[in-house]
């Protein structure tokens, strides 16, 4: 059975003052989901739902994030969720940003820290920024859905695309089917129960 948290480390990291993102955010997006977790899946940094509510992956991101755990069998209480850099980076507190590399290389404390304790075997990176956060190897072309052994942390990444990127691309979503069945076959031989495939993308096989 999974254990279940609401988070790791949470008086120290809900009150970060790490970096100057502090100053602007309304909650620290902390890592959840269960502790016994094989997999996490890393996201970029939240946005202005997120940082409104203290969780990770909502709005239209988080519809596309939930139809990828539907697709893959899984559901948030089976992973480890959290996001590269955790609190929301704006340009004059209104519209969203990609975070910098001093927020990214400030922020990844919080990441070895959920590394430390969940010891996932696989992490599924959403995006460059989240791929380039664990393994701190630039992007390259083409390094989408191909396994990547980090020797610092003894696991394998598995990177995908941003939910997000999808919201106005709905014609990437045979490509990233594609992505998500190696995912299954991934996540398959470290012997992590899924369940079949269910939600939109289940006929697109
Ligand atoms: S972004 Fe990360 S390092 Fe910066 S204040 Fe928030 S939790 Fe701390």
């Amino acid at each position: 059975m999974s254990r279940v948290s609401t988070g790791l480390a949470q008086g120290l990291e809900i009150d970060c003052q790490r970096c100057s993102l502090a100053l602007t955010r309304s909650h620290v997006v902390i890592g959840r989901g269960s502790t016994d977790a094989k997999v996490m899946f890393l996201g970029e940094a939240p946005g202005r739902q997120e940082d409104q509510s203290g969780l990770g992956f909502q709005g239209a991101a988080g519809q596309r994030f939930d139809e990828i755990l539907q697709f893959v069998g899984l559901d948030r209480d089976d992973i480890w969720l959290a996001n590269a850099v955790r609190c929301r980076p704006t340009v004059n507190g209104r519209r969203n940003r990609k975070p910098n590399p001093d927020e990214i290389h400030t922020c990844r404390h919080w990441l070895l820290e959920d590394i430390r304790r969940v010891r996932p075997e696989l992490i599924v990176t959403l995006g460059r920024v989240a791929f380039e956060s664990v393994t701190g190897f630039a992007w390259q072309k083409g390094q989408r859905a191909q396994s990547l052994f980090v020797e610092e942390f003894n696991l394998t990444v598995y990177p995908l695309y941003h939910p997000a990127y999808l919201i106005y691309r709905r014609h990437l979503a045979s490509t990233y089917v594609r992505d998500l069945v190696g995912l299954r076959v991934v996540l398959g031989q470290r012997e992590v129960p899924l369940r079949e495939p269910t939600g939109p993308w289940a006929d697109m096989q």
